[in-house]
């Protein structure tokens, strides 16, 4: 019988299981299938307190599960809730085929990239299609080629910034004709000369997939309704992010987007389990606020346990 079990290991998973080691409840923490979670596939991340040189995303994400271990907590790395039942207590969760009952549980299992949504897109996914520059910018099919990186946020200007190492030039098509990024970010990307902007623009198509690689994308001016062409030897789409809820669906209070709706603190709608993190937050999103929120959780979660005399 587990006191707590945390479901996913980013900043609030792992700052969760940080605090709730030093409480002595021995945390038992599934990471799903990326360990460290979105962070990890950041370059520098200068935001973070603490770190005024900036510090690399994998880099924090090892010493914040390193700080929590220190601790006692438990890292199931790699493994992934199935199902869960929160119909009664124990909870009962199943982990790779395996059931764990648990007293309380904290649900930290953050966000995934968003997708475009184009039949091409899926086709040649990993063929030259992409969501994270930091872990395939370097790719030798994308060295001093034209690359198109999609989106008009932060994650659109950091990966469109790192991607400048490799490319020949980076088109940022975004469907606007301004950016959404903080005004730091997208200063340093509208003034780096291998960056071309590519406003009130949408992709309809990413080509080619008779060729079973990308050789450009098919652009909308959203404004004109002109079509274009647009050659690149790979697209990085960073659009933004979906919850990771779809397992709590019906069970757990959430909004239209999927995005759980926490009662009073962090507690969700089911007393002892508990949410962090960007599965529950649409509005800030930031690593330091996802770590504050886990804190938050573990703490919300220890007063829980011990009113019900645990
Ligand atoms: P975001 O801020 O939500 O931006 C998503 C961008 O994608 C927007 O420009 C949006 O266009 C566009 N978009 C959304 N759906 C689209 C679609 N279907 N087709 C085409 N374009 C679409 O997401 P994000 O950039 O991933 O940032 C998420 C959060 O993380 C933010 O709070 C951000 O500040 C933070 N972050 C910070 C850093 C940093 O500080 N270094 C780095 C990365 C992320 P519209 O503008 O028209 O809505």
């Amino acid at each position: 019988m587990e006191n707590l079990l945390i479901i996913g290991s980013g900043c609030a998973g792992l700052t969760a299981a940080i605090y709730a080691a030093r409480s002595n409840l021995s945390p038992m923490v599934v990471t799903g299938t990326m360990p460290g979670g979105l962070l990890t596939t950041t370059s520098t991340v200068e935001n973070y307190p603490g770190f005024p040189e900036g510090i690399d995303g994998y880099e924090l994400m090892l010493r914040m599960q390193k700080q929590a271990e220190r601790f006692g907590a438990r890292i199931k790395t790699l493994q992934t809730i199935e199902a869960v039942d929160f119909s009664r207590r124990p909870f009962v969760l199943t982990v790779d085929g395996e059931k764990i009952e648990a007293q309380s549980v904290i649900i930290a299992s953050g966000a995934s990239h968003r997708h475009l949504g184009l039949e091409s897109e899926r086709l040649l996914e990993k063929k030259g299609v992409t969501y994270c520059a930091t872990c395939d910018g370097a790719f030798p099919a994308f060295r001093n080629q034209p690359l198109v990186v999609v989106g008009g946020g932060d994650s659109a200007c950091e990966e469109a910034l790192y991607l400048t190492r490799f490319a020949s030039e980076i088109h940022l098509v975004h469907r606007r004709d301004s950016l959404r990024a903080s005004k730091i970010m997208a200063g340093r990307t509208l003034s780096q000369p291998k960056i071309k902007p590519v406003w009130d623009s949408a992709v309809t198509e990413i080509l080619d997939v008779k060729l079973d690689k990308v050789t450009g994308v098919r652009l909308k001016n959203l404004k004109t309704g002109n079509e274009t062409v647009l050659a690149c030897a790979g697209v990085f789409v960073a659009i933004g992010h979906v919850p990771n809820t779809q397992l709590f669906k019906g069970v757990i209070d959430m909004d239209d987007a999927g995005y759980i709706i926490p009662k009073k603190g962090t507690a969700t709608n089911i007393p002892g389990v508990f949410v962090a993190g960007d599965c529950s937050d649409h509005a800030y999103r930031q690593a330091v606020t996802a770590a504050g929120l886990g804190c938050a959780a573990a703490i919300d979660a220890e007063r829980f346990l011990a009113s019900q005399g645990g």
